[in-house]
């Protein structure tokens, strides 16, 4: 068959290596690199060069076992990573739960009893999730359960927000209205109630690029720098900005997949790709480090920021040299939405990326998948599919490949 893939993000790319040995693929894709979110930075300093990733950066041995067997495939490296959660708020306050000299990293809190019971929440959580875990049906909002729970506010704003909102790279006011059951199953899936069964992270030796080129260098016709603006079916084919197709698969985000289907969208399709919008966060990639915690043994991989003030959206530092293991003579960060509080002089790149939004409705219409994917001669793969990570980027491309009888 004649086959249009559009976006060369995970989702589109895994779709592609899967489909085609068999079948004539095109893919189309908006950048002028492939790879989307999985965005890799090569960054030369006096003495050395760094791959550092802004997008995409880590895995798990435990959640990700399609991306593994993706990366198996194509004979592409990983090495452990270091992951790490720690709350700042740009001033004295800081704390990184990787260990005690991290936690009590400002020594004042050793004798703080808000910040002791802080820390005796966390365990009250992971047990009243473990109930939530086990009790049918929808369940409540997060902000209705942890108002029955009883929590202190510090562990609610400093802990339990900070976490769920760098997770999901979510405005932190948007946490309220999520789903309890979907943040409780998610830190359950990934060993994040308690300390016991934590999963090995995982990074992309030399940066997630590497895959990404193991892919591409196989496919026949990718035409990079080549936004798709329309897409029409009818009962022969498909015509993808003029140009036809037996087949079409919509590995963009959901919005943007509106968008190209235009008037040509059907009702379903606009219910339920508009059930799971995408909200806007800028990325930097920078070397300034006053936006890492101001003790250096308060320093995580992921530093979030704790504002006065709302900015509805996530605030976070990403440590790259404690990610990727870089060995350099600077600190390598990605911030996402504070590019005003960093300095200029240190700012290596900018981007802009989008993450979807979780709700009850979109948790109802991603199980309407099959009702608008293989029909219509259309198949929507992407992240935004299940949880929102490279994981689910694979698995929505290989639901897709399996229509046309090609397995991972
Ligand atoms: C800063 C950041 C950090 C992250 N960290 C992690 C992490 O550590 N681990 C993890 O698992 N996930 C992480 N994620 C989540 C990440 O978004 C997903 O893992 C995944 O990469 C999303 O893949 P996708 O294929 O669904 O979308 P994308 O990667 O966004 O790909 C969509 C592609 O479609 C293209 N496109 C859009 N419109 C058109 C058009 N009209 N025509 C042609 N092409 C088009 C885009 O240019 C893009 O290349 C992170 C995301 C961000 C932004």
């Amino acid at each position: 068959m004649r086959i249009a893939i559009v976006g060369a993000g995970i989702s589109g790319l895994a779709t592609a290596h899967l489909l085609h040995p068999e079948h004539e693929v095109t893919v189309f894709e908006a950048g002028e690199l492939a790879g989307g979110h999985a965005n890799t930075v090569r960054v030369d300093t006096e003495d050395a060069t760094h791959d550092v990733d802004t997008g995409f950066i880590v895995f798990n041995d435990r959640n990700y076992p399609q991306f593994e067997k993706l990366l198996a495939r194509l004979h592409v490296a990983s090495q452990p990573s270091n992951m790490s959660f720690g709350v700042s708020d740009g001033g004295d306050f800081e704390y990184t739960g990787s260990s005690a000299n991290g936690l009590f990293a400002k020594r004042a809190h050793l004798v703080t009893p808000w910040f002791h019971r802080m820390v005796f929440d966390l365990v009250k959580f992971n047990r009243n999730a473990r109930t939530l875990l086990a009790t049918g049906g929808e369940g409540p909002s997060l902000g209705h359960w942890l108002d029955e729970g009883d929590y202190s506010e510090p562990f609610v704003e400093r802990l339990i927000v900070p976490q769920a909102s760098a997770v999901w790279s979510a405005d932190p006011r948007q946490m309220w209205t999520f789903p309890a059951r979907f943040l409780v199953e998610f830190f359950d899936n990934h060993g994040m109630l308690g300390f016991a069964k934590r999963p090995q992270w995982r990074t992309i030796s030399g940066g997630s690029r590497s895959y990404v080129d193991a892919i591409t260098a196989s496919l026949r016709d990718l035409r990079l720098a080549t936004p798709v603006r329309s897409i029409t079916r009818d009962a022969d084919g498909v015509t993808v900005d003029g140009e036809r197709f037996d087949e079409v698969v919509i590995a963009t985000h959901s919005d943007q997949a509106l968008k190209m289907l235009g008037e040509d969208a059907t009702e379903r399709e606009r219910e339920l790709l508009g059930a799971i919008p995408y909200q806007p966060n800028e990325a930097v990639l920078h070397t300034d480090t006053r936006l890492l915690p101001r003790r250096k043994r308060a320093w995580a991989s992921w530093n979030y920021h704790l504002l006065p003030e709302p900015t509805g959206m996530t605030t976070v530092t990403y440590h790259m040299n404690r990610l990727q293991a870089l060995t350099a003579d600077r600190e390598f960060c990605v911030t996402l939405n504070r590019g005003d509080a960093i300095d200029p002089g240190k700012v290596l790149r900018r981007f802009s990326y989008a993450h979807p939004v979780f709700t009850r409705d979109g948790a109802k219409a991603q199980a309407r998948w099959h009702e608008i994917s293989g029909v219509n001669r259309t198949h929507f793969a992407g992240a935004y599919w299940r949880w929102g990570f490279h994981e689910d980027g694979v698995v929505s491309a290989a639901r897709v490949a399996e229509h046309f009888g090609a397995r991972l």
